[in-house]
């Protein structure tokens, strides 16, 4: 059998369409066939490959941690360097008050624990989200995400989450001192790129202060400098109680952390001891991986092209079937009148050799989000390709 029908054969599907698409090779920002056609990557593997695929220097740090152990020990309990010199570097990237990492396997995790930890610290039980908010899929962060189609099929869910209205300053008056925690994504990607504005940002930070409960901000999609700086939250000024990280963290291998102040962590350590284990989270390999990743972007700089790129696709992303474009970073969502649009554009955009995708709670959106290390070529290449197949939907 070939592997295409092995694929649909002996894999689950979690789309009744899925892409199919048989990749052989990525590097940078090119994904090869096995036909050995090229593709530019445009999706960066949902937001994982920001500094491109298969970096040198990742590559040469995976190869030099291989040699030296695997899985050695559940997490938490052996000093594994790749863990302890990453942690150390991302606090030195951090607000001094997010000094203390809990490395887990996804973003998912991630979210579980932030969960875990703010209700365990607070001693309180309510949480809050937001409508269209993302956070992942295993139960909790499905309790979480801010879509009753995703959430109906599942029920019953965790209870005592309650969603608020992104943006809305009204809204704030819901969070009281029951509140363990608010988790909110710093820009909302699957809703198809809905930024915190600045004053709401702040307003939320507040508001949480003055009613005791933490300030969760998932930061799996936009950080390692996907918006233009490290991290979103810096663009407002405001600093979360907890933050969640996973994705590019991991520099292409899967990691996931939720990072707080040592006090605050320190409630998982006693009385159960043991709050929260893993066997895997933090994998030696995946923790050198990632700091190589974040090396990388600090060394080459990368972070701070981010904004002309941004502007480059915004200026030339322009076209009277493109109904509005909103960005934040090198993380764009480019509206069409509907998701039959979208979709079309999606699929001859592959056929022409560009890799693009939409958004989980907006289809009719398409998701721009390649390597920061993209270079200007490509960028007009791909804007050349997807405005050729715009032109297109308006001839039909
Ligand atoms: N939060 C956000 C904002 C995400 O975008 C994602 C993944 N798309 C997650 C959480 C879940 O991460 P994972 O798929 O690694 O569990």
């Amino acid at each position: 059998m070939e592997e295409r029908e092995l694929f649909f054969r002996h894999l689950a599907q979690t789309t009744p369409t899925p892409l199919a698409f048989p990749v052989a090779r990525a590097e940078g920002w090119k994904l090869f066939d096995t036909s050995g056609k090229s593709f530019l990557d445009l999706v960066s593997g949902i937001s994982v490959a920001n500094v491109g695929h298969k970096h040198p220097r990742v590559m040469e740090a995976i190869r030099a941690q291989l040699d030296r152990y695997l899985h050695v020990m559940v997490y938490g309990e052996f000093v594994e360097s790749p863990q302890v010199r990453y942690a150390r570097l991302l606090a030195t990237q951090l607000p001094e008050s997010l000094d203390t990492v809990f490395f887990t396997n996804s973003g998912s995790e991630a979210v579980e624990g932030g969960m875990k930890l703010a209700k365990r610290y607070t001693g309180r039980t309510e949480i809050i989200a937001f409508h269209n908010a993302y956070h992942g899929s295993t139960q909790g962060a499905l309790s979480l995400i801010g879509n009753e189609n995703w959430r109906r099929a599942y029920r019953p869910l965790l209870p005592g989450i309650r969603h608020l209205e992104y943006n809305s300053m009204e809204a704030l008056d819901s969070i009281t001192s029951s509140t363990a925690c608010v988790v909110a994504e710093t820009v909302q990607g699957e809703a198809g790129i809905i930024a915190g504005n600045e004053q709401w940002l702040q307003a939320l930070r507040s508001r949480c202060d003055e009613t005791g409960a933490l300030l969760v901000l998932d930061e799996i999609q936009s950080g390692f400098g996907r918006t233009g700086k490290l991290w979103a939250f810096q663009h407002s000024g405001i600093q979360p109680d907890i933050l969640l990280l996973g994705k590019a963290l991991g520099g292409g291998l899967p990691l996931g952390a939720f990072i707080s102040r040592g006090d605050i962590m320190h409630s998982l350590t006693e009385n159960p001891p043991l709050g929260h284990i893993t066997t895997f989270g933090g994998h030696p390999v995946c923790c050198a991986a990632g700091m190589a990743a974040l090396e990388v972007l600090l060394d080459e700089k990368l972070v701070e092209e981010v904004k002309q790129k941004e502007q480059l696709f915004r200026e030339l992303l322009v076209h009277p079937q493109i109904r509005e474009i909103r960005s934040s970073g090198l993380w764009l969502a480019v509206e069409f009148s509907n998701s039959e649009e979208s979709k079309q554009v999606i699929d001859k955009c592959l056929e022409n050799g560009v890799f693009v995708d939409w958004f989980l709670f907006a289809p009719q959106c398409i998701r721009v989000s390649p390597p920061l290390t993209i270079d200007e070529a490509s960028i007009r290449r791909s804007c050349d390709v997807m405005l050729k197949e715009c032109d297109r939907l308006k001839s039909e």
